[in-house]
């Protein structure tokens, strides 16, 4: 069943108005119309099943059928610090991770990163990866969309999450004695998981060791140096496999 976003319901009211590109979207390109059915929901948690009474370009108006249960959280709340790519790569990141049910992803530039982002552009780039992280979460049917946070640099990042409750980890392709697999097997369970992943460049020595200083473990994820965003893909995977909701409970 198609979902749809709004910012806002009101659970008190049986009718509901959609308007702006949702409904243009709903009437022109998907061409849905009365009688039909879909899940609007809040992207706060709220869910509901909605009937289409009319529907045209600026206007869908649907009567709340009944609330849905939100699908339970994962275990375990995982963290993405992504450094800034290339668009079209940094894209396909959120969009993947999102899927795969980060929580928040965070970007970052460091000492490697290739792309340097301007100032005034940076509104439009964020914008644009939530646009993904809510159209990713309309895809994989999860009821609050990924948070993508602003553009930080590194030592800010790290300095951020010094001290903080989390198995945080630094992926880092020449980490030779620990992995990602053996680290989440060995450590116990914990309630918040916190990766970073680095640029095409990856990260430099006094990088990891200024990750080192603030609680994160360097790990690698084996022999194979993957491009940045497939690292993100596979650290978000593997978490949800060891850990959290990548399976049926
Ligand atoms: N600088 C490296 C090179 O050219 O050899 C490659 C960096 S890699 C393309 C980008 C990021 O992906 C790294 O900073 C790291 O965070 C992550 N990554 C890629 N392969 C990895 C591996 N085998 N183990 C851990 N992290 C990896």
């Amino acid at each position: 069943m198609r979902r749809f976003f709004v910012d806002e319901i009101d659970a008190k009211q049986t009718s509901f108005s959609i308007t702006g590109p949702e409904a243009k979207h709903i009437s022109k390109v998907l061409r849905m119309g009365p009688g039909d059915r879909f899940i609007l929901m809040d992207g706060k948690g709220a869910r509901f099943l909605a009937l289409i009474e009319s529907a045209g370009p600026y206007e869908v108006r649907v009567i709340l059928e009944k609330p849905l249960p939100e699908p339970p959280p994962s275990p375990v709340e995982i963290i993405l610090c992504q450094a800034l790519l290339k668009s079209r790569k940094m894209d396909y990141s959120i969009q993947k991770t999102s899927e795969l049910g980060v929580d928040c992803i965070m970007p970052f530039s460091s000492e490697r990163t290739v792309v340097r982002l301007k100032k005034d552009r940076l509104p439009g780039r964020i914008k644009h990866w939530r646009e993904i992280a809510q159209s990713s979460a309309k895809q994989s049917d999860r009821a609050v969309p990924a948070g993508i946070e602003g553009l930080l640099p590194f030592n800010e990042l790290v300095v951020k999450w010094k001290g903080e409750d989390a198995l945080k980890v630094v992926l880092w392709e020449e980490e030779g004695s620990k992995d990602l697999k053996g680290l989440l097997r060995e450590s116990s369970m914990q309630k918040r998981f916190i990766g970073m992943v680095g640029p095409e460049g990856g990260f430099s020595r006094e990088e990891v060791e200024a990750a080192k200083d603030a609680g994160f473990v360097p790990a690698s994820l084996g022999n194979r140096i993957l491009r940045s965003e497939t690292a993100a893909i596979t650290v978000v995977a593997v978490v949800q496999y060891e850990w959290g909701d990548l399976s049926l409970r």
